[in-house]
């Protein structure tokens, strides 16, 4: 029995999201078979945004959940809590995903401990369920569920992995950075930054995600063209503007970091 309202996971206006190829068609067949799936690509570059546009567009409610390394089991299933009349089990995310039949996306999920992933098994094969041992039930998915996870392949991808037996229970689409002129649509229209402005962020963006590999963990991602764009908009200067959002978060090398504010000086 479930006490939630699944119109409050309801995505109520339709998030931006520019194709980048046929990923739409795609995730809407994989949905439609109940498929779980697993988004793959560098962090920033769109993959919880095609998420929240995906559920939007299938009219379904949406849990998201960021995963971390302290998560254990029970935040994502559940627990029993103490309450003035004692004990009250209470659902966690992915419980009451699996109860109302939402799409629940389990954000970076290589994360959390192996012990945490494993209790999606169940819920990720013919089965469909999820057993709460400490409640001593079996949650029978909603007809309408389906598992989301979104998976980093490039920086931790050595330290830590998910084992096989995880992976191959997903269908998987890659993601990367969109193509110059998508990403200076999408930089322009969620930034509010004119498309030629948008289009030099994109081109410094380039010249530093070349060093990815070399002093660079990971390339400067959409998201922080993004950012750069919105403190223009905001009458700061450009050069201060892109040091900001695109140079000092990504490293603490002082090498590294004239380096990309030298690529920042061609451009503004
Ligand atoms: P990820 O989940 O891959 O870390 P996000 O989905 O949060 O990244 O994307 C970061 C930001 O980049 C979004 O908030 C959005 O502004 C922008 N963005 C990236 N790709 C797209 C896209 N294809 N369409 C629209 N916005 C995008």
């Amino acid at each position: 029995m479930s006490t939630v309202d699944p119109n409050q996971y309801l995505v109520k206006n339709e998030p931006y999201y520019e194709a980048v190829g046929d990923e739409i068609t795609l995730y809407e067949a994989a949905y439609n078979a109940r498929m779980p799936m697993m988004l793959k690509g560098p962090t920033g570059c769109g993959k919880s945004r095609f998420v929240e546009h995906m559920a939007w567009r299938l009219k379904r409610p949406l849990i998201t959940v960021a995963c971390n390394e302290d998560m254990t089991a029970s935040d994502l299933v559940g627990r029993f809590l103490l309450d003035k009349d004692g004990t009250k089990w209470q659902d966690g995310p992915l419980a009451t995903a699996a109860r109302i039949g939402a799409i629940c996306y389990l954000d970076e999920v290589v994360e959390a401990r192996q012990d945490t992933t494993v209790v999606i098994h169940p819920l990720t094969d013919h089965r469909r369920t999820l057993p709460l041992d400490k409640k001593g039930e079996l949650i029978e998915a909603h007809p309408d569920f389906q598992l989301v996870i979104s998976y980093n392949p490039g920086y931790q991808s050595l330290m830590k992995d998910l084992k096989q037996s995880t992976k191959q229970r997903f269908g998987a689409l890659d993601f990367d950075y969109p193509a110059e002129n998508i990403e200076v649509a999408i930089v322009s229209k969620e930034s509010g930054v004119d498309q030629k402005t948008a289009g030099k962020l994109v081109q410094i963006a380039h010249r530093a995600r070349n060093l990815k590999g070399h002093g660079l963990d990971e390339g400067i991602s959409t998201r922080l063209l993004v950012y750069a764009g919105q403190l223009i908009g905001k009458g700061i200067s450009p050069q201060a503007a892109c040091t900001m959002t695109m140079v000092t978060p990504l490293t603490d090398d002082p090498d590294m970091r004239d380096t990309l504010n030298a690529a920042v000086q061609t451009f503004f």
